[in-house]
């Protein structure tokens, strides 16, 4: 049997690891949290994130076709 809930949300993370390769993050999940890794691409070492709250925000504004629609929203 198919599970459409499971394929959804594989595309939704798919959708989310380009947006966050698209804004130039390596955006490898990582720690218990499941954070993305928000150091350059083809950065030495191990993942991390710079911003870890920001990350989230960000995340959700580069996933937000609004928010690229009008860069000033008040
Ligand atoms: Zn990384």
């Amino acid at each position: 049997m198919d599970k459409p809930s499971e394929q959804e949300s594989r595309e939704r993370q798919r959708a989310a690891a380009s947006a966050g390769r698209a804004a130039g993050y390596c955006w490898v999940r990582f720690g218990d949290r499941r954070q993305h890794c928000t150091a350059p691409p083809d950065h030495p070492g191990k993942h991390y994130d710079k911003f870890v709250r920001a990350t989230l925000r960000a995340l959700a504004e580069a996933t937000a076709p609004k928010a690229q629609a009008r860069g000033s929203a008040r």
